[in-house]
C-alpha cells in the first residue's frame, strides 16, 4: 500500500466541502452518475473504433446499492476504469480551471453559501459532503490488473493493489451520521428522476424487498434490481424517427413538472440538434394557452438546462429572452462543462451562442407559420391566430427589447386596423404597407383607449374619408413600444412593387393620429382662406377656455364631428397621462394640456361667428371640448359642469 498527499488545492477544496457545505448534498449523486457515463462513453467509443477493443463484451450499466446497517453507497459502472497512475493523477489533483475559480470564490464569500456547490459541481471530491470515507475500486479497460483507490478526504489517499472482475469503477461512500439518509431506496430513485433520469445509459438500483408477516415481522428480505432512469432523452433522438405523439406526450411530462397543464397538448414544436462549431439539441414547444404566470415579474422560466443528457437547471432566467418566456421546452448542450456555475452561465459564450441560434430559431417557425396561414393553410391559420391570440403582447415586448432581432420581430407583431373588423381581425405591418396609397408617407395609428372607444373616435373621419388605413393600437403595451419603434423598416426581401434592382429597405415612420402634426397628408380644409375666416372664432374659444388647452386650432382631419382633442408632438396623450396616473406607484404625471381642434364647417363652430354673448360662447367653447375629451374616453373632471352648458345650450 502507497500513501500520497492531495495536491494542495484538492485539500483546500476537501476541507471546504467537509467543512462549509451542508445544503443540496444530494448532488454528489448526479456527478457520480455522470463520470460513471462519462467512463461508459469513452469505453464505447474505443469499441467502435479500436480494433484493439472490439470483441470485448460490453453492456454499459451503472449499478447502484446501499446498505443500511455498513452506512455505505455504491455507484459502479463497467466503462472504462482507471489504472494506478489514472487513479493518483484523476482523484489526486484538480485539472480544471473552474474548480480553481470555484474555490476562489468559495474562500471569498463571507456566508459560504452552500448552495454553490450545487452550481459549480466539484465532481467526485463532492461526495465527501455525505461520506467520511471513499474507496473506488478500478480495473481499466484492456488491462489485467485492479486497484484501490481509498481516503478519508483529508490529507492522503492510500493505492493499493485489488481485484476487480472485469473493467469499471465501483465508488463506495461510506456515510456520514448525516448521509445516511441517502442508503435509502426512495431519496435515490427520486435524486435520480430529477438530475439522471435521461442519461443514455441504464441505472439499475439494487435493494432489499421485504416481506411481512400479519403481526408486522419481517418474514424473509430478497435483493430486487431495478431500472430507475428512463434514459429516453427524447431530443437526442433523429426527427424523421419520432412521431407527434410522442412530441406530445413528452410536452405532456415536461408541462406536469412545471406546474402547468397536464392534458394539454402543446400548439406546436421546433426540435433542433446543430452539430459542428457548437453541438447541442433543443427541443422547444409553444403552449396553446399563455402560462398563467407570464405577466408576473416572478415568473417561472420554461426551458431547462442539460449537460450531456443530464439535467443542470430549471430556473435559469438567462436560457431565454423575457419577451419569449412562454416557451417551454429544453437546451441539451454538449460542449458545456457540467460545473457551469450561474454566473458562469450569464457570460458563457456558448450557452450565448446556443440562446441567440434558438431565438433565431424560433423566430423563422413564427414566421414560417404565419407565411402558411396567409398563403390559405387553415390549419396554420388557426394555429397562427392562437399564437397571435396569446402571445402577441410578449412579442411587442421583444420590438423594444431585443434590438438584434427587431426585424424578425416586427414581421410578426399584429394590430387591429380600420381596413380590418371583426375580433381576430389582425393585421401586419407589411399588410398595411401593401395597402398604403400610392403617395401616402406615413403608417398611422391610434392608440390609448380600448378598442371601441379608438374605432368611435372623430380623429379617424378623415381618414376614413380618404381612405387611408389607420392601425388600432388599443393595448397599454402600443404607447410603450410604437414611440420606441419610430419607424417600420421593410426587410429588402419583402417588397415587391417597382421590382428591379431596388434592394435597399424601405421604412416608414409611424404617425400617431392623436398628435398634432399628423394630419399633414389631409391637406385641403386648411388653406389661407379657411385660416383668415376661422381666426375670429378661434380666438373666442382660446378666450373662454383659457389655460385647459395648449392650443385651439382649425382642424383638417375631422368630417362630421365638430371637434377632437390632440397631444402636442411631444406630450404624453391624455390616455396615456390618465393610465400613468392609475399606475400609481408615485410617478409625478404632469398636468398636460390638449389641443383642442375644430370643425370649421361644423354647424355649431359656424355659429361661433356671430355669438358675442360671453356666456354662450363658454357654455359652447366647455361643450366642444368636454365632448371631445369624452369621445377619446377621458374622465372629465366636473361632469356637472358639462351637463349645466349642455342644458342651456339645448334650452335654446
Ligand atoms: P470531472 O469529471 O469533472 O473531470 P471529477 O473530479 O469528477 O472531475 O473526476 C476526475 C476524473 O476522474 C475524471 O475526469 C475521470 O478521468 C476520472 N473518473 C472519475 N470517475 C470515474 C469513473 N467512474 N470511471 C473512470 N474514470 C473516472
Amino acid at each position: 500500500m502507497a500513501q500520497h498527499q492531495f495536491q494542495t488545492e484538492v485539500s483546500r477544496l476537501l476541507h471546504l466541502i467537509i467543512h462549509s457545505l451542508y445544503s443540496n448534498r444530494e448532488i454528489f449523486l448526479r456527478e457520480l452518475v455522470s463520470n460513471a457515463s462519462d467512463a461508459l462513453d469513452k469505453l464505447k467509443y474505443l469499441t467502435a473504433a479500436d480494433d484493439a477493443y472490439k470483441q470485448l463484451r460490453f453492456e454499459p450499466r451503472i449499478d447502484i446499492s446501499f446498505d443500511k446497517e455498513a452506512k455505505t453507497l455504491t455507484v459502479a459502472d463497467n466503462g472504462i476504469g482507471m489504472n494506478e497512475t489514472d487513479l493518483i493523477d484523476s482523484l489526486g489533483t484538480i485539472a480544471r480551471s473552474g474548480t480553481r475559480a470555484f474555490l476562489e470564490k468559495l474562500a471569498d464569500d463571507a456566508k459560504r453559501d452552500s448552495n454553490l456547490i450545487g452550481q459549480f459541481g466539484v465532481g467526485f471530491y463532492s461526495a465527501f459532503m455525505v461520506a467520511d470515507k471513499i474507496e473506488v475500486i478500478s480495473r481499466k479497460a484492456g488491462e489485467d490488473a485492479a486497484w484501490k483507490w481509498s481516503s478519508d478526504g483529508k490529507e492522503s489517499f492510500d493505492i493499493e493493489s485489488a481485484a476487480r472482475d472485469s473493467q469499471g469503477a465501483t465508488v463506495i461512500l461510506h456515510l456520514t451520521e448525516e448521509g445516511t439518509e441517502y442508503a435509502n431506496r426512495w431519496s435515490i430513485e427520486d435524486i435520480i428522476k430529477r438530475y439522471s433520469n435521461h442519461v443514455a445509459f441504464p441505472i439499475y438500483l439494487t435493494y432489499e424487498e421485504k416481506e411481512y408477516d400479519d403481526k408486522g415481522k419481517e418474514k424473509s428480505s430478497q435483493p430486487k434490481t431495478e431500472r430507475i432512469n428512463s434514459g429516453a432523452a427524447l431530443w437526442r433522438r433523429p426527427k424523421q424517427e419520432l412521431k407527434d405523439e410522442e412530441y406530445h406526450e413528452f410536452y405532456k411530462s415536461l408541462s406536469s413538472q412545471m406546474g402547468g397543464d397536464a392534458g394539454e397538448e402543446p400548439l406546436f414544436y421546433v426540435h433542433t440538434r446543430a452539430e459542428g462549431a457548437l453541438e447541442y439539441s433543443t427541443l422547444f414547444y409553444i403552449p396553446k394557452k399563455a402560462p398563467f404566470d407570464m405577466y408576473n415579474v416572478d415568473y417561472k422560466p420554461g426551458v431547462k438546462l442539460y449537460v450531456k443528457r443530464v439535467f443542470i437547471t430549471e430556473d435559469d432566467k438567462e436560457l431565454m429572452p423575457v419577451w419569449l418566456r412562454f416557451v417551454r421546452g429544453i437546451i441539451d448542450s454538449e460542449d458545456l462543462p457540467l460545473n457551469v456555475s450561474r454566473e458562469i452561465l450569464q457570460q458563457n459564450k456558448i450557452l450565448l451562442n446556443i440562446k441567440n441560434a434558438s431565438v433565431k430559431k424560433l423566430l423563422a417557425e413564427f414566421k414560417s407559420l404565419a407565411d402558411r396561414a396567409a398563403s390559405g393553410d387553415l390549419e396554420a391559420k388557426d394555429r397562427w391566430e392562437t399564437f397571435v391570440g396569446q402571445f402577441n403582447r410578449p412579442l411587442k415586448e421583444g420590438l423594444y427589447q431585443d434590438f438584434a432581432n427587431r426585424e424578425a420581430i416586427q414581421e410578426l407583431v399584429r394590430f387591429k386596423s380600420t381596413a380590418e373588423d371583426g375580433a381576430s381581425g389582425w393585421t401586419s405591418f407589411a399588410e398595411y404597407v401593401s395597402r398604403m396609397k400610392a403617395d401616402q408617407k406615413f403608417i398611422y395609428y391610434i392608440s390609448g383607449g380600448d378598442e371601441k372607444t379608438l374605432r368611435a373616435s372623430p380623429l379617424l373621419e378623415a381618414y376614413r374619408a380618404k381612405g387611408i388605413e389607420v392601425l388600432i393600437m388599443d393595448e397599454e403595451i402600443d404607447d410603450i413600444v410604437i414611440p420606441s419603434l419610430f419607424s417600420y423598416r421593410q426587410p429588402s426581401g419583402l417588397h415587391t412593387e417597382g421590382g428591379g434592382d431596388k434592394t435597399e429597405s424601405l421604412s416608414w415612420e409611424l404617425k400617431a393620429v392623436n398628435r398634432a402634426g399628423a394630419d399633414e397628408e389631409l391637406g385641403e380644409k386648411k388653406d389661407k382662406a379657411a385660416e383668415k375666416e376661422a381666426k375670429p372664432v378661434l380666438e373666442k374659444l382660446k378666450k373662454a377656455l383659457g389655460d385647459r388647452v395648449k392650443d385651439v386650432k382649425l382642424s383638417r382631419r375631422l368630417h362630421d364631428s365638430p371637434s377632437c382633442i390632440v397631444a402636442d408632438e411631444n406630450d404624453p396623450t391624455l390616455q396615456m397621462a390618465q393610465m400613468m396616473k392609475a399606475m400609481g406607484g408615485g410617478m409625478e404625471v404632469p398636468d398636460i394640456k390638449p389641443i383642442l381642434e375644430v370643425n370649421g364647417e361644423h354647424p355649431l363652430v359656424e355659429s361661433l361667428k356671430d355669438i358675442d354673448d360671453e356666456g354662450r360662447i363658454a357654455d359652447l367653447a366647455g361643450v366642444l371640448l368636454d365632448q371631445a375629451l369624452l369621445v377619446e374616453g377621458v374622465k372629465l373632471k366636473d361632469p356637472a359642469d358639462f351637463v349645466k352648458r349642455l342644458n342651456r345650450l339645448l334650452a335654446l
